[in-house]
């Protein structure tokens, strides 16, 4: 049943696909409050090429949040509620529990240092000008650009990994 409040055609009307859970991660790296960060093991390959590349030409590239269970965005979601927040308000900048691409253990926020976590003025750093430049050579693409066509905030901390 759902009750968080969630459209029933929320997945066809925001043009999102159903995301399967990953079987297999591996750790990545802890974030800053010690949770474990893992991906599925193609994307953390990829990810540390970039990351490294990234390193040569200078920039710091850090990892913010990888793998998120079905569970999790399930909790994450209705803390949110709990505090008064809407769910239409949520849906712009969290997916739905089951439509997030954090499930695949593909998709990794991505943050640089001294940056507020998550926040839009990424867009305003060398690392990301790296990103948009380079990304795509390790097989990582932006998931959410500007008036992007799935309700979804500007994310341009997200990327996901579709190969090369
Ligand atoms: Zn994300």
């Amino acid at each position: 049943m759902n009750t968080l409040g969630i459209p029933l055609d929320y997945g066809t009307a925001r043009g999102l696909p159903p995301q399967a859970e990953a079987t297999l991660l591996v750790s990545i790296a802890s974030n800053p409050d010690g949770r474990e960060i893992s991906l599925e093991p193609a994307a953390a390959a990829a990810w540390a090429r970039m990351r490294d590349a990234a390193a040569a030409d200078g920039l710091s590239l850090v990892a913010i949040s990888g793998f998120r269970s079905v569970k999790r965005q399930d909790e994450i979601i209705r803390g949110r509620l709990s505090k008064g927040e809407k769910i239409n308000t949520i849906l712009r900048t969290m997916a739905a529990p089951g439509y997030s691409e954090h499930h695949t253990g593909r998709a990794i926020d991505l943050g640089a240092p001294g940056e507020p976590l998550l926040s839009e003025s990424f867009a305003l750093t060398g690392e990301y000008s790296w990103l948009v430049d380079h990304a795509h050579e390790y097989g990582f693409r932006l998931s959410y650009p500007r008036d992007n066509p799935h309700g979804i905030a500007f994310e341009p901390w997200h990327w996901c990994f579709e190969g090369v």
